[in-house]
């Protein structure tokens, strides 16, 4: 056997790989009705608008009494109480008020509420300091929201707050965009369980465990698909069955030079190859294909190079099929704390942590940045986008940052 000496796949950049993505995650999978309490963290499929007012009838915002303002000034006599939840049929007449708590629906008749701290109450008699306007202290129906306002628009994604929304609506159910399913292959004769024990020359499997939680916070479904041996007979009933069971299949390792690595020859006998390599690092060997509606992603063995090809690249098509019309992470501007060295030929994308401080974004980087030092992932809540140059950045510059993380 003799060694190729160079790649055969084109490298491409970073902004066509990701034009390339683009493309074939554009469509959304389909959508299933689920119920509100459990849509966190989904996107909404079909616009939500109000089918009832809210609140469907003036309620009271203060504990007091609610009276007619056309009373003006004068003592009120107290004919009864409303609490939030009774429902008494109250109709106040002229110079009459009721007891009322926040959140019960005013009595027929009335228009304004006052609050106990502005009165007196004595044997029934109700008298109260300063003027009193239509309307005070009253949350008029349609007030929070009005029939057929949108209330979620196609896109949205469900917050906790949201979750509180849809369910005060009284909605069963609402139309999310399925969790795309994704299939997650390690590969390498050299990669084993994490708990199992590891011959000289072993690693313990961190990428498909580490993608696989990068899929589920990504808001996807993951299937692992266990470890194949470099074996591309064995590699290739993995990935067929990663296709049968998955809407995107990512696999780590074995799409490099090496003599047993098979992977790309693989995805490219199987689907069409979208691109082979990227001028990017960490992760230049990250390939992509498509096999029908299928996306393969093959990243790179080294855990850092993985993750970081997941960062940029997997993870907006995952968010893409799920709905999500701002797939990528937020881009900041952030000051440098100390010197950094850019990559003399590729964009790379370095791990820092970003925090407040003095009014601006600062980004302290998280050391030595080897593709397989997964220590440098470790708490960091940025990439920062580092163009390719020979002179050092020293502390005090300006670059971008990816937040994949909140802010320190
Ligand atoms: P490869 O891309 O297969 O050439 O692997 C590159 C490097 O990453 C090698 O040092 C591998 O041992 C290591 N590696 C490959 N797969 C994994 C894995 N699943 N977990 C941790 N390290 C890995
Ligand atoms: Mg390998």
């Amino acid at each position: 056997m003799t060694m190729q000496r160079e790649s055969a796949w084109p490298m491409v950049s970073v902004a066509d790989a990701q034009t390339l993505i683009t493309a074939i995650s554009a469509t959304p999978l389909t959508s299933e009705q689920i119920a509100p309490h459990q849509a966190a963290g989904r996107i909404i499929a079909t616009t939500i608008t109000a089918t009832t007012a809210m609140p469907s009838e003036p309620r009271s915002t203060v504990d007091g009494y609610a009276v007619r303002s056309s009373d003006g000034t004068m003592p009120r006599q107290v004919i009864a109480e409303l609490t939030a939840g009774n429902n008494l049929a109250v109709t106040l007449g002229a110079g009459q008020a009721v007891r009322i708590m926040t959140g019960a629906p005013l009595p027929r008749g009335a228009d304004a509420a006052i609050m106990v701290e502005r009165t007196r109450e004595v044997d029934d008699v109700l008298t109260f300091s300063g003027e009193i306007r239509a309307g005070e202290c009253v949350l008029p129906t349609g007030h929070d929201m009005q029939v057929g306002d949108v209330v979620m628009p196609v896109g949205a994604e469900v917050s906790p707050g949201d979750v509180g929304l849809l369910t005060s609506m009284g909605l069963r159910h609402v139309a999310v965009y399925r969790r795309p399913v994704v299939a997650v292959l390690s590969t390498g004769d050299e990669v084993y369980e994490y708990d199992e024990a590891i011959p000289y020359g072993g690693v313990r499997d961190a990428n498909r465990h580490a993608l696989l939680a990068a899929v589920a916070a990504a808001g996807c479904e993951g299937i692992s698909l266990g470890i194949a041996r470099d074996d591309a007979a064995l590699q290739r009933t993995k990935i067929l069955e990663g296709l049968a069971r998955a809407d995107v299949l990512i696999t780590s390792g074995g799409v490099s030079m090496g003599t047993r690595d098979y992977i790309k020859p693989l995805l490219a006998e199987l689907g069409t190859v979208q691109f082979g390599r990227i001028a990017f690092k960490p992760g230049k060997p990250t390939m992509c294909a498509t096999v029908g509606s299928r996306i393969m992603f093959g990243l790179p063995g080294n855990p850092v190079s993985s993750l970081v090809s997941f960062e940029v690249f997997v993870r907006p098509a995952l968010r893409r099929l799920q709905g999500d019309p701002q797939p990528h992470r937020p881009l900041v501007q952030v000051t440098l704390t100390s010197t950094i060295n850019p990559s003399p030929d590729r964009p790379e994308y370095q791990r820092a942590i970003v925090a407040w401080h003095n009014g601006q974004l600062v980004a302290t980087t998280t050391g030595a940045q080897g593709s397989s030092r997964l220590l440098s992932l470790r708490a960091a809540n940025a990439l920062l986008v580092i163009a390719p140059g020979a002179e050092p950045l020293v502390a005090g510059s300006h670059v971008a940052a990816l937040l994949t993380g909140a802010v320190r």
